[in-house]
């Protein structure tokens, strides 16, 4: 690898301006103006994202969260993408002191699949039904490039009765040019990487000096070394309890703001976990995000880059996803086990958690079938679509269709199809009820012309024929 910085490399966090610009009172005025701003579907600036989050009184904030739910519904409609995560290995060369992997823990107990391992892992996530996965990986010399290609190749070859994986994502260290070729070559779809703290400060604190992510403007330039290299589909994100969540607001929207400006694509996704409990984790949490914050983090996010996928995890429970799904969230996972080896090892996610053995404590532990349904009993459409990386739609590409507002005419059929599917192949009887009604009454809303006939005439084909996998 070559860990020299490139040579375009820049520090777009601006330390001084964000706590500048944090520093502005709540102005309803203001608020006001940005709102119908972001409703017109545009991206915010600094200053206005600032604004939103110096809302504190209850009605104003009440507005806010009132326009991330319009403009959820406008630009993704009612459907919620699902994957889950897959751990690969759990080696790790870092000292991050919020995690169960750092090297530092000795009590930890490290694995690496096996290839027949990682075979049994995809056939297990197959038969719950599982299409889109992000593999997890340590840092460590034994997850190359390479060696992350090669067990993207294992995920796509693995097939099981009509389970397939469609979309393999990625979250690990960050590359060199080189290796984000690598890893595109393979067929990835997001590559995935965190940056845990905008704040240099405080990512001091959390990553030793001398650990390879203890160097933050190498972890900071990642997404730019992936552009360099012709990966245009990328995932950014905050550790969330680390330091003060409106600062990290704003460096995941600098960093949006930054991609979008250099190379005409934001980031595809943002993912905003909150620190969760973990094996031998001794923290000062002053800074943990509450509920409230959390909601309003979402919800401003939302607005202030509408087209950027919205990622919550298994971190937070039900609740928390009730409320936040509404007004932000496109993506969450499912069926989700950390435990490296649990997918066929473990027999069910109600299994406890051995957290010597996992990166934190999860807390959602449904299955993909319950969890499902719940979507379904809110009127959400689960859906396992992959259709737009995989006929091209991604990057700039991706942006020309998302900005005239071309995704309701993609999304929904490609949710819908989905669902039958997953209705047809893996759904309990409940499940099936409950999907085949809310089926008819998405069909019920669909204006009459040539794209229903092909969804209508597609969805009989797979309930005759077992035709799968057609793509809008
Ligand atoms: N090792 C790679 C890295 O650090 O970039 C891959 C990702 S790591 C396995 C996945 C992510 O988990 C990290 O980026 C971090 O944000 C998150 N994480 C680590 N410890 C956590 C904890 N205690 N609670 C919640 N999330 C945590
Ligand atoms: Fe390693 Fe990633 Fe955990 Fe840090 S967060 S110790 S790099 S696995």
């Amino acid at each position: 690898m070559d860990f020299s910085l490139t040579k375009g490399a820049v520090d777009f966090i601006d330390d001084a301006l964000i706590m500048d610009l944090l520093g502005q009172k709540e102005d309803k005025g203001k608020v006001a103006e940005i709102l119908s701003k972001s409703l017109e579907k545009k991206a915010l600036t600094l200053d206005e994202t600032a604004a939103l989050l110096a809302v504190k009184s209850p009605d104003l904030l009440e507005t806010v969260y009132e326009a991330a739910r319009k403009l959820k519904r406008e630009i993704y409609g009612n459907r919620i993408v699902l994957f889950a995560p897959l751990y690969i290995g759990n080696y790790c060369m870092n000292d991050c002191k919020y995690c169960g992997f750092r090297r530092s823990l000795t009590t930890a107990v490290r694995r690496t699949l096996t290839d027949e391992e990682l075979v049994e892992e995809v056939k297990g996530l197959e038969r719950e039904g599982h299409k889109r996965l992000i593999l997890v990986y340590g840092e460590s010399p034994k997850y190359s490039p390479e060696y992350i290609a090669h067990t993207v190749d294992i995920v796509y070859s693995t097939k099981e009765g009509h389970g397939e994986i469609r979309r393999v994502n990625i979250n690990a260290a960050p590359l060199d040019i080189e290796g984000f070729r690598t890893v595109k070559a393979a067929g990835i779809g997001t590559y995935q990487i965190f940056q845990e703290t905008y704040n240099k400060d405080a990512y001091r604190k959390f990553h030793p000096a001398d650990t390879r992510k203890g160097d933050y403007m190498w972890r900071l330039n990642a997404m730019d070394r992936a552009f360099e290299a012709g990966c245009d589909d990328m995932g950014i994100g905050a550790l969330f309890g680390l330091y003060d969540w409106r600062f990290e607001v704003m460096g995941l929207v600098s960093h949006s703001l930054h991609l979008q400006q250099r190379y005409n694509v934001g980031p595809h996704t943002i993912s905003f976990p909150r620190i969760q409990p973990a094996h031998g984790l001794d923290l000062d949490l002053r800074y943990q995000t509450s509920d409230e914050e959390f909601k309003q983090l979402v919800a401003v996010l939302r607005l202030a880059v509408p087209y950027t996928g919205l990622i919550m995890t298994a971190r937070e429970n039900q609740s928390v996803r009730d409320a936040v799904m509404q007004f932000g969230v496109s993506q969450i996972d499912a069926g989700t086990r950390l435990e490296i080896g649990a997918y066929h090892e473990k027999a069910s996610n109600k299994e406890a958690q051995d957290l010597e053995k996992e990166q934190f404590q999860i807390a959602d532990n449904r299955s993909l079938d319950e969890a499902i349904r719940w979507l379904l009993e809110q009127k959400f459409i689960p859906s396992f679509c992959t259709s737009c990386y995989r006929v091209g739609r991604t990057g700039e590409h991706f942006m020309e269709y998302a900005i005239p507002g071309f995704i309701g005419k993609f999304c929904t059929p490609n949710a819908l199809m989905t669902l039958a599917e997953y209705l047809k192949d893996y759904a309990s009887p409940e499940t099936r009820q409950a999907g085949d009604a809310l089926i008819r009454e998405e069909l019920a809303k669909m204006q009459e012309g040539s794209l229903k006939q092909q969804l209508l005439e597609r969805l009989q084909d797979l309930a005759e024929n077992d035709t799968r996998d057609r793509l809008f």
